[in-house]
């Protein structure tokens, strides 16, 4: 098995339990994404209102932003329940006739990374979200027939981390959609003081869940991680009291720098100055350089190193900034500067 990376925003074995306790219940527990928080509210109470059930909604962005966590809190707010399932998961047209046959007037169905269902599956999806009925094909050859068969009114919630992988059809039957941000160090702070209530830590500090937040990539699933390894620095070596002295000596122990890079985003930044002069680099060179997928290069770690201002995407590839030269101790190219204006004019 591939060894999990620290801070890696997806999913890893020991987040599972942790994840369910510390899930936001409701809009007002849910921190920050102020903008989809204020349009997804108005959409449920007109919904109410009408007694109609929600139009369908994609959120996108990277993992661990909270897309899981708000489809749950949109079922609970219109007071209908969930069924959850995935992409992947779904393999053939009849499986998702069987889920949408079976789900009740109302309910939410939340697909998790849906630009993995395939096409075939796609199709069943189709009239489902417009016209809430399934064509059910009977027969071979050339006497085949299909009949159409009505399923309940639901509301279809899609997540996924690569938007631009989504068919356009499927993009087009979304009533609403929304890009999940990165979170400011202030909003992962509140979330990270939540937490920390939650799990009944002994005591915090302001700046030792301002250190969480900063080191924590934009991301609650990574800032919640850190919280409990800070949470066992703190009770082994110390009072049990997350101070910044604790978060800082817990992250360092996970190879975490003050700035929430880990090895492998050093390395990319690493490869892009020593052997690329800084960029432009093309995605693929990139990947293959580092022996990282582009795919998981571009959802999950550029992010972050753009948010930062480290990393800057160009028509001519990913160009490092002379903010990532100086975090990486690298002496910057004299040209940088003027490159770096060029590259920015292009974009
Ligand atoms: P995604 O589905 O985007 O990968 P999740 O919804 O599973 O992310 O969120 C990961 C964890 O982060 C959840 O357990 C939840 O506790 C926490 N979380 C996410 N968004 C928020 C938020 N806005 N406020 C508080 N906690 C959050």
């Amino acid at each position: 098995m591939e060894e999990e990376r620290f801070v890696d925003a997806g999913m890893q074995s020991d987040d599972i339990s942790l994840e369910n306790s510390l899930r936001p219940h409701n809009l007002k527990e849910y921190i920050g994404q102020d903008t989809v928080k204020e349009s997804l509210s108005l959409s449920i109470e007109a919904a109410l209102k009408r007694h109609e059930p929600l139009d369908h909604m994609l959120l996108y962005g990277p993992p661990g932003l909270g897309k899981t966590t708000l489809s749950a809190i949109v079922a609970s707010e219109m007071g209908q329940n969930i069924r959850v399932t995935s992409g992947p998961a779904i393999e053939r047209p009849g499986d998702l006739a069987s889920i949408l046959a079976n789900l009740n007037e109302g309910d939410v169905l939340f697909i998790d990374e849906i630009h993995r269902l395939s096409r075939s599956v796609e199709e069943v999806l189709y009239p489902a979200m417009e016209d809430f009925a399934i064509d059910i094909m009977l027969g071979k050859g050339p006497t085949a027939r299909s009949i159409r068969v009505a399923v309940p009114h639901f509301t279809l919630v899609g997540a996924t981390t690569r938007f631009g992988q989504l068919s356009a059809p499927l993009r087009d039957r979304f009533g609403m959609i929304y890009r999940l941000e990165l979170y400011t160090p202030d909003q992962l702070a509140a979330i990270v003081t939540r937490s920390a209530n939650i799990l009944k830590v002994k005591g915090t500090t302001p700046d030792g869940m301002m250190e969480i937040a900063k080191r924590s990539r934009g991301t609650p699933r990574v800032a919640n991680r850190m919280l409990k390894r800070a949470r066992d620095y703190a009770e082994v070596r110390g009072d049990g009291t997350i101070t910044r002295d604790a978060a800082n000596a817990a992250l360092k122990m996970e190879g975490v720098d003050d700035l929430g890079l880990d090895k492998t985003d050093r390395n990319m930044l690493l490869t892009m100055i020593d052997k690329f002069g800084g960029g432009p680099v093309g995605l693929d060179t990139l990947a293959a350089t580092t022996g990282e997928d582009a795919g998981t290069i571009e959802a999950v770690y550029e992010p972050f190193l753009m948010q930062l201002g480290f990393l800057m995407r160009t028509p001519r590839g990913r160009i490092c900034t002379l903010a990532a030269y100086q975090h990486m101790g690298r002496i910057p190219p004299v040209s940088l500067q003027g490159q770096m204006q060029m590259s920015m004019d292009e974009v």
